[in-house]
């Protein structure tokens, strides 16, 4: 079989305590290359303490992800040394926060921001990364003229434009996403998710998307899983989920009983 036959990420029993209480329980799934997960359920059900254990930045109580990374090969997310795993948050993976201020530095520029990232790879030539923050400013359409502008006079939606920008500069293959429209006006919101849709699909990105919000899921995600409690209840492809859910709980989740 394949390189490409294998998955991008394998979890497998995935389980999260803080104190005794549940974060997320034997959670166990394959990510394909260039498949986009979706994480859905309501608040408090475990979406982000899944993700959070998926990248690595929290430890599991128990449970483990493997990564088939580029560089490396296939590693435990866990079990990886943090310089690894510390270099493929700069390079393999992106990571886009639903607060722009998390993945950002607002008192930098634009252009730097974007050039941060770069130089994390390698790149050291001064034209050759402002034309690429150029090219990428315009790839989630913000005008070349802001590229020495802070980010904090941005507004949410071009923060958040910009937050992606720094994430895709990169050629990452695998990009965590929790809640990356949460914070916005529904009219920047739509935009936004077709930017991401358009770009994902001709990156060829895989993706795990956390959101509470179906419409979001219905747009991007191919595949999704619901969660409940901190357990997955439910998966399937989105349509199928979404359309004919088979659970009790997705079924009140779908007919947005549960939504905010
Ligand atoms: P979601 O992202 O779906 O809203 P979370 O993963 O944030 O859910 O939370 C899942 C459960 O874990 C909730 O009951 C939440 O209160 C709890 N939890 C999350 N983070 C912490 C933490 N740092 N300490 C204690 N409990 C937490
Ligand atoms: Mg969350």
């Amino acid at each position: 079989m394949g390189e490409s036959m294998q998955p991008l990420i394998s979890a497998r029993g995935l389980t999260k305590y803080y104190g005794d209480m549940i974060g997320c329980r034997d959670v166990s799934f394959d990510l394909w290359p260039g498949e986009v997960m979706g994480i859905v359920g309501e608040s408090g059900s475990g979406k982000s303490t899944l993700l959070s254990c998926l990248s690595g930045r929290l430890t599991p109580t128990g449970g483990s992800a493997l990564y088939r990374s580029r560089e490396f090969g296939t590693i435990d997310v866990h079990g990886a040394m943090e310089p690894i795993r510390r270099k493929l948050m700069r390079t393999e993976w992106g990571i886009v926060h639903q607060n722009p201020r998390d993945g950002l530095r607002l008192g930098v520029t634009a252009g730097a921001n974007i050039g941060e990232r770069l130089m994390c790879i390698g790149a050291r030539n001064y034209g050759n990364i402002r034309a690429k923050a150029l090219e990428w400013l315009g790839e989630v359409e913000i005008a070349a003229d802001r590229i020495d502008h802070f980010p904090k006079t941005f507004s949410g939606g071009m923060q958040q434009r910009l937050q992606i920008a720094c994430n895709l500069v990169t050629s990452p293959s695998l990009i965590f996403m929790d809640e990356p429209t949460g914070g916005l006006d529904v009219s920047v919101q739509a935009r936004l998710l077709d930017l991401l849709r358009t770009l994902v699909a001709r990156m060829g990105l895989s993706v795990v998307i956390v959101t509470h919000d179906l419409a979001v899921a219905r747009l991007l995600a191919h595949r999704l899983m619901v969660m409940k409690d901190g357990q997955v209840v439910e998966t399937g492809l989105t349509d199928q989920v979404l359309d004919d859910p088979q659970h009790p709980y997705t079924q009140l989740l779908v007919s947005s009983i549960l939504q905010a």
